[in-house]
């Protein structure tokens, strides 16, 4: 995995993630309460829909910052070293995920 493998992955990633974020909006849009077609049942199952996918959506946002900031890193040359300790980060760690910031041993 070299820096170039690692943003083409992140900025497929975060392409991803953008599109999901604008197809979901609607899920997250408030539920109207006063609805009177709508029954109540129906209606805290939408609230319960719209909960989960707002909590979805902060884990997409999460992940869209550590991406980001991973890219910054990239471009700044630092891809591949640990943030606290600057220790290479194992082959293995960034294979599985191309945006890790830290070694084993800092994440510990
Ligand atoms: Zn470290």
């Amino acid at each position: 995995m070299d820096a170039k493998q690692a943003q083409k992955i992140l900025l497929d990633e975060q392409k991803n993630l953008t599109d999901l974020r604008r197809q979901s909006k609607e899920a997250r849009a408030p539920v109207e309460l006063d609805q009177q077609a709508v029954g109540r049942l129906s209606r805290v199952d939408a609230l319960q829909k719209q909960n989960m996918e707002l909590a979805t959506e902060q884990r997409r946002q999460q992940r869209l910052h550590i991406i980001d900031a991973a890219l910054k890193r990239i471009d700044a040359g630092d891809f591949g070293f640990c943030v606290i300790c600057d220790e290479a980060i194992s082959p293995q760690r960034l294979a599985f995920d191309p945006a890790v910031a830290c070694c084993v041993t800092c994440r510990n």
